[in-house]
């Protein structure tokens, strides 16, 4: 084009052409605009991989909330059975299907959804689904169950607090919409509402259990009740709370949550750590087994503090929950906590489903009594098939062992924990004592501790907590 443009001699003909040219490059630049978007999105990719500290280019819908719907149960996992006969996850799934439509058309909202068919997605999947895609709200949608056909309802379940506000207003559209007995929120230990990072509710929309409200729930009419009312209560929600709760724009999301647990500070690998390395002098983790109890528990932390050294407590949940404040104590005092399951089952016995329960339950029980989410865990009996070693590692938990047995549980005298620990302790080395659940509430544990303290000193031994002896952060949330 240019070169027949140098042809022409008359300066009118340039001007029309260079008119045209003009035209022309606006022309093909609007067509491939699309292309351009996509440019531009697959280079902000590379950035966040490269550049963290350049600001990337605004994209079209930076705006909107993001919003993972989960459709409760699938595959494998029927959920409830209904009262004509049918499963829950069924309904779970045709509802959050137009839940899903009708968040689409909303300007405000960009959802996605956990599974768009009968399969079968792990808790902590759908969890890690909301967290990878920093969404704003998680909504899992669920039909709630009961023995008696006549209870009815509608609950909303939450587990962390910044979560309420949403289960308020989810809960009040929907039990507003269809009808049925508000049940109101609750606080629950629901695995996906655990680990999801932002606002997370259950909606349990009503009983499939009781004839009447199975009839509405399996209905049109109701699924499109409760759709509409469950969009609406996200609208209020983002709705009220957008002034102080903005959209992510792309920018912010991908600066890492602190609390977000970083795989690069540390590794967990696939094993049972007996012991630390020796290269880091003679270092001896003490840790205690099955508390905490009002008895002996207090007396060894007393112990503790007066010889100013840190040790580290694998905890039963069930014991926690009854005594947050010992749990509080422990972590104030900087001793490290560990996790020891809720009931103390042995996991060679113990369905895959329980054991997972066993040590989730005793995480969020650690967490709420002392803020912090314990990194170690402790097989009760130390029994633990290889299918539950992997399944804890996933979780970012490393499985502790011992190089001492001290058999104090058993009742032996002071003397004799004394003797095993000078036998068997080597640098870098654990000495496994319980600080409840024994005989005459550990009174050998806590005479021999008094001595062993000082002797252990004397021979050039210092005192860590596991998590020190292994170089693992204290706990999930550093
Ligand atoms: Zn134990």
């Amino acid at each position: 084009m240019i070169s027949r443009n140098k042809r022409r001699k008359s300066i009118k003909g340039i001007y029309i052409l260079l008119i045209l040219f003009i035209v022309l490059l606006g022309l093909k630049l609007t067509w491939h605009n699309d292309s351009l978007t996509g440019k531009l999105i697959s280079n902000l990719a590379e950035r966040k991989e490269t550049a963290m500290t350049v600001s990337p280019p605004k994209i079209v819908n930076k705006t909107k909330y993001r919003i993972v719907v989960d459709a409760g149960h699938g595959g494998k996992d029927p959920g409830a059975p209904g009262a004509s006969g049918g499963h829950e996850k069924i309904f779970n799934l045709a509802l959050a299907q137009r839940v899903y439509q009708l968040l689409k058309e909303e300007q405000m909202f960009e959802p996605r959804m956990t599974r768009t068919e009968d399969q079968f997605v792990e808790l902590q999947d759908r969890a890690a689904i909301a967290n990878d895609w920093n969404a704003d709200a998680l909504i899992s949608i669920h039909a709630n169950t009961y023995k008696d056909p006549k209870i009815s309802g509608t609950e909303t379940l939450y587990r962390h607090s910044d979560s309420i506000p949403l289960a308020e207003m989810i809960q009040e559209q929907v039990s507003k919409a269809l009808g049925f007995p508000d049940r109101g929120i609750k606080m629950e230990q629901l695995k996906v509402l655990s680990l999801s990072k932002m606002p997370a509710v259950v909606a349990e929309i009503g009983y499939i259990t009781n004839p009447e409200e199975e009839a509405i729930l399996l209905s049109n009419k109701g699924q499109d009740l409760a759709a509409q009312a469950i969009v609406d209560g996200l609208k209020n929600y983002f709705g009220q709370n957008g002034s102080l709760n903005p959209p992510k724009t792309e920018e912010s999301r991908q600066i890492p949550s602190p609390p977000a647990l970083n795989q690069n500070q540390y590794k967990i690998e696939n094993k049972v750590y007996f012991d630390g390395s020796a290269k880091d002098g003679k270092q001896v983790a003490l840790t205690f087994d099955d508390g905490p109890d009002t008895i002996a528990t207090p007396k060894i932390l007393d112990i503790l503090k007066e010889n100013k050294i840190k040790a580290t407590f694998f905890i039963l949940g069930n014991r926690a929950k009854s005594h947050p404040e010992l749990i509080r104590r422990i972590v104030d005092e900087g001793h490290a906590i560990g996790n020891h399951s809720w009931s103390h089952p042995n996991f060679d016995k113990t369905p895959m489903n329980e054991a997972m329960k066993e040590i989730e339950d005793t995480q969020d029980v650690i967490e709420d009594a002392a803020g912090v989410r314990p990194i170690l865990f402790r097989a009760p009996y130390g029994a633990l098939p290889k299918d539950k070693l992997n399944a804890i590692n996933k979780m970012n938990i490393a499985v502790i062992g011992w190089t001492v047995d001290t058999l104090d549980w058993t009742g032996v005298s002071s003397n004799k924990i004394l003797s095993l620990v000078h036998k068997q302790l080597r640098p870098g080395g654990i000495v496994l004592q319980h600080s409840a659940n024994g005989k005459k509430h550990m009174a050998n544990t806590i005479e021999a501790l008094q001595q062993m303290i000082p002797e252990l000193k004397e021979k050039g031994y210092s005192f860590v907590t596991v998590p020190q002896l292994l170089h693992l952060p204290d706990s999930q949330s550093q």
